[in-house]
Parts: C-alpha cells; sequence; structure tokens
C-alpha cells in the first residue's frame, strides 16, 4: 500500500516540512539518545513507529535511533514490525502501551495474521529485553537513559 509516490512524498515533502524538523529536533532534545543502545555522542535519528499520525506525531509514535540502529529498524527482516505497531495503533488506540504489555497485544497481532491467512507469522517480538527497555525509555530524560544503560551493563556482567 505504501506506493513509490507515497515514499517519494515522504522523503521529499514531510521529512522537509517545518512541523517535522521542529517535532524531531523536539524529541531527539528530550531523549538525547538512541532507544536501541542507549549510545548518546552520535547523530540520532528520529524513526517513526507507524505513519498513521503524520503531522500530529507525539512521542509515543517515534523512536530515537542512532544511525546503525535506524538501519537496523528498516531492515527486511523487521519488516512485520511497523505492521505490528499500525495495527496496534489501530485496534488498541496510541496510548495501548499505556495499559497493556507488548507481549499480549503480538498474541493479539499473531492471532489476527493467522485469521487472515498469514501462514508464517513472526513468533515473536525481537529480543524481549531491548523492548522493555525501548517502552521504558521513552520520553525519559538523558540522565534516565544514562541510568538504563548503566543497569542494563551491569545486569550483563
Ligand atoms: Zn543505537
Ligand atoms: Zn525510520
Amino acid at each position: 500500500m505504501i506506493t513509490n509516490n507515497w515514499k517519494e512524498w515522504y522523503r521529499t515533502e514531510y521529512l522537509n516540512s517545518d512541523h517535522w524538523k521542529k517535532f524531531r529536533q523536539k524529541i531527539i532534545r528530550e531523549r538525547n539518545c538512541c532507544e536501541e543502545c542507549f549510545r548518546e555522542d552520535c547523530v540520532l535519528h528520529v524513526h517513526h513507529l507507524h505513519y498513521c499520525t503524520l503531522y500530529r506525531e507525539d512521542g509515543y509514535d517515534v523512536a530515537v535511533l542512532c544511525t546503525l540502529c535506524h538501519k537496523k529498524a528498516h531492515s527486511p527482516k523487521r519488516q512485520w514490525e511497523r505492521r505490528f505497531e499500525t495495527w496496534a495503533f489501530k485496534i488498541y488506540g496510541r496510548y495501548w502501551r499505556k495499559k497493556l504489555s507488548s507481549k499480549s497485544v503480538f498474541k493479539h497481532f499473531r492471532h489476527w495474521l493467522r485469521s487472515k491467512g498469514y501462514r508464517n507469522p513472526p513468533d515473536q517480538l525481537r529480543e524481549k529485553e531491548s523492548h522493555q527497555l525501548e517502552t521504558e525509555v521513552r520520553h525519559f530524560s538523558s540522565q534516565d537513559c544514562q541510568r538504563l544503560l548503566n543497569n542494563l551493563q551491569r545486569s550483563q556482567q
């Protein structure tokens, strides 16, 4: 459904709009680190989890990612993640993460995929740990990011 025309418009018009430039600056300032790997000392991108709220995004619609994590987020292997986010947005509303676990919503998503005839829906959300942290870290300040990173490193030692 995402046509080349749409992609073209998104890339040339939308990403260059004043609205987007302002919004992305604000979000980067607020979070100030990559939400996947928690790096701070790098170029940061704002990634759309879904495209349901263009021109009216808030913090729940996007993730701040470093160049590498952003590239990974767009890999073919992870295409379904945006479908999941889009579906969850439509079924449960923008703030579903406030009241539901990713795990239970994902289960419902798989069920739905099967009912639509998809034979091989993805088994699970990718690395649970980082996904939990990802939702936890949303809306936190850079100090909180640093704290979470420290905790994560400590737990891995
Ligand atoms: Zn990263
Ligand atoms: Zn992106």
